[in-house]
């Protein structure tokens, strides 16, 4: 159980101020803000409030860091990411209190975001020693081609309030594995795990500058300047698609490197052949992770006719089942969401889909009381028109719709600007063959509601993004290549 003096002890825990240069320090002027418990709307913590001229000192510690730092000897960067990720699991219960804290997630699954997002740091501890370049003779025999790798430079890092730590760790651990230095900006919703996370990485001895941490409410104002600012070399985002356009269009001012993980619109396709027990549990994960919270939260449920109402009756008894409270309560599965403005939009799609003639199976109401709690939602036979199947739900809520043909199911499922990540249910291998190939989706999970996994290259395609996050690839994000053409040596 945990106690409201457990509370205290990790709101304790968190340092307030903004991380520059190896320094805590207030924001110009004394600015701060207030984070709010989103099952309260308390406030748990105020924090320093960056301005514009804190950003730009966070991009001056980082561009004067990066020299010294890209020399490091690459198992003394591994080294450091070890330790950081050690240190992340001693403090696995404050971690996940904080987060489910501030950001409403159950503690269960915020120490599954603990595990999962520390170990980006075992990972590209494991990778920073494997950075290669080649060596190679010309198809004519003659001259020799030699292909470095070195770090990109100094890169903003721009993350969203659902996985606080993991979305943090994502991006500073290949960072620090290449050799970059960084400016974090962690959402405003969510500051407090990004700035304990600051105190992990400068207790496990990284050096000043090298990881900045600049919680803001004028993110515009503070992040533009940097991303048009020569000194910095990477922009990597994640967050929503109009947010990412956005940004993308300021770092065209100076072409920058950008890595953009995006928003998504997953379908999850349930065939006849499926065995319908295991698509239900598969939908539970792909679904309520995070109370449907997640840029891979399954967003349509595309179910074959035969099995559609078997599916739909044994998914709302599953989603009936399930404890609504606060994150750090006993037992939770579902804690609040965000904030009143994420609630009114979840709530605003079941109603539409509501008054085109989709069938409520449950919930479907905002309840009475605190906090921004919104019920598992199933919703059956949705028409196509409703704005609930193009638009990411963002909380507990799951329509679906039928399909007659696998052609029909996979033309459905490619309706839609997004292209994150897809899931199907299906016994036929060479049905789940067909459908990778065909999907447009940069992740597919083939009887499974869970694809993120840090060696699995993460990332989308449409609309959901650019570059990919984790396994080999991630590191390569902040890298760039560098071919030096060699005169024959032998002539
Ligand atoms: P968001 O509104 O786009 O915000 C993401 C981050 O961008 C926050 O730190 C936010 O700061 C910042 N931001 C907002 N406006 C900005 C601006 N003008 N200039 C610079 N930064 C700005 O997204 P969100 O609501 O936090 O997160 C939900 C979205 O993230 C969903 O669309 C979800 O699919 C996506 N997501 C994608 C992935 C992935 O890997 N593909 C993973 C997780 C989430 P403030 O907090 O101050 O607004």
């Amino acid at each position: 159980m945990i106690s409201s003096a457990d509370e205290k002890r990790v709101l304790d825990l968190v340092p307030t101020q903004l991380y520059i240069a190896g320094k805590w320090q207030d924001a110009e002027g004394g600015k701060k803000f207030a984070v709010q418990d989103p099952a309260t709307s308390e406030t748990l913590l105020e924090v320093a409030d960056a301005s514009y001229a804190d950003g730009q000192k966070a991009l001056a510690a980082a561009a004067e860091a990066q020299d010294s730092w890209s020399k490091t000897a690459p198992r003394e960067r591994a080294e450091m990411l070890r330790r950081a990720f050690e240190k992340l699991l001693e403090l696995s219960d404050e971690f996940a209190i904080l987060m489910s804290l501030e950001m409403g997630k159950p503690f269960a699954e915020a120490k599954g975001e603990l595990a999962y997002g520390a170990e980006f740091l075992r990972w590209f501890s494991e990778e920073a020693v494997r950075i290669n370049g080649r060596y190679q003779t010309a198809p004519d025999g003659k001259n020799r081609l030699m292909v470095l790798k070195r770090p990109v430079g100094p890169a903003l890092l721009i993350t969203p309030w659902n996985f606080p730590l993991a979305m943090a760790t994502r991006k500073i651990g290949p960072a620090i594995a290449a050799g970059c230095t960084s400016i974090l900006k962690p959402a405003a919703l969510t500051p407090l795990t990004s700035l304990l996370f600051a105190k992990v990485l400068e207790d496990v001895g990284v050096p000043a500058g090298v990881v900045n941490v600049i919680p803001t409410t004028s993110a515009g104002e503070v992040t533009s300047p940097i991303i048009k600012d020569s000194r910095l070399r990477k922009l990597s985002f994640t967050g929503s698609t109009p947010v990412g356009k956005m940004l993308l269009r300021d770092a065209s001012e100076q072409v920058l490197r950008t890595s953009m993980e995006l928003g998504g619109n997953a379908p999850f396709l349930v065939f006849e052949d499926a065995d319908v027990d295991k698509a239900v549990d598969g939908a539970m994960l792909a679904k309520l992770r995070n109370m449907g919270e997640a840029c891979t939260a399954a967003n349509r449920f595309i179910v074959h006719e035969s099995v559609a109402e078997e599916f739909s009756t044994k998914l709302a008894e599953r989603f009936g089942a399930l404890k609504v409270s606060r994150g750090v309560a006993d037992g939770a599965n579902i804690g609040p969401l965000i904030d009143q403005k994420s609630r009114q939009a979840v709530h605003a799609l079941v109603e539409d889909a509501k008054a085109k003639g989709a069938k409520v199976l449950l919930g479907g109401e905002v309840p009475d009381g605190p906090g921004y709690f919104y019920p598992p939602t199933v919703l059956a036979s949705v028409p196509e028109s409703c704005e609930i199947l193009s638009n990411e739900i963002f909380g507990p809520v799951a329509p679906i719709c039928t399909f007659k043909t696998e052609d029909e199911a996979v033309a459905m499922a490619n309706n839609t600007e997004y292209g994150l990540v897809a899931y199907a249910f299906t016994k036929d291998l060479n049905r789940g063959l067909r459908l990778a190939e065909r999907l447009e989706t940069g992740m597919f999970g083939l009887n499974t509601g869970l694809v993120s996994n840090p060696a699995g290259p993460f990332g989308g395609v449409k609309q959901s993004g650019l570059g990919r996050e984790g396994s080999l690839e991630g590191i390569e994000e902040y890298l760039e290549t560098v071919y030096v053409g060699i005169a024959d040596p032998t002539a």
